[in-house]
Parts: structure tokens; C-alpha cells; sequence
């Protein structure tokens, strides 16, 4: 892969950069990390394959998936809190009101 520049991430060795893309993801994004190589200084450079050049940091893959879960669980406790929010929400009918809906 060809070398690119980046204003934010310091070049590393490659042991160093093969193990960023294995625990951690883009610190923005949450993106998948890539590994770009930059030939005359033998260095390579970890960054984000959304964010690009524009890639600001990394964050570790177990911090993220304890920030998935903790959304997880505050999206459940939203639902809970305030159903009508939710957009699979069906308001509970009683029976004789879908019998009048159907128009029977
Ligand atoms: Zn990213």
C-alpha cells in the first residue's frame, strides 16, 4: 500500500501499526484501521479507512464495545421511558376496538 500523509498520526514500525489495526478502531468513526507504508523511511502509517488522512486518533476495541453496550442499554431504558418514541411501537387495542376498526 502506498504511503499517506497525515497531519494527526506519527508513522511506526510495523509490528507497532499490525498491532493497532488489531485492538484498536478509529477513534471518530469507529472505522477498521489500515496499515499504509511509507517506503524510503521503512515506517508505516495506521489510519482509518473512512476518515482517510482525516483519521485524529485510535480508540480500543474493548472501549468501544463497552460504549456499544452501554448504548444498547440506554436505548432500552429510552424505550422503556418513552414507547411512543420507539418506531416499532403499536399502541396495545383492545379487542373490541379492532373489531371496530375492521368495521365489523
Ligand atoms: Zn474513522
Amino acid at each position: 500500500m502506498k504511503f499517506k500523509k497525515s497531519i494527526y498520526i506519527e508513522p511506526v514500525a510495523y509490528p507497532a501499526a499490525q498491532r493497532k489495526t488489531f485492538d484498536y478502531l478509529c477513534s471518530t468513526c469507529w472505522g477498521t484501521l489500515r496499515i499504509w507504508v511509507q517506503e524510503e523511511r521503512d515506517l508505516y502509517i495506521v489510519l482509518c479507512g473512512e476518515c482517510d488522512e482525516d483519521t485524529r486518533g485510535f480508540t480500543h476495541k474493548a472501549e468501544v464495545e463497552r460504549k456499544r453496550n452501554d448504548d444498547h442499554f440506554n436505548a432500552q431504558e429510552v424505550k422503556k421511558a418513552y414507547p411512543s418514541l420507539d418506531p416499532n411501537h403499536k399502541e396495545k387495542k383492545s379487542a373490541e376496538d379492532n373489531i371496530k376498526d375492521l368495521g365489523l
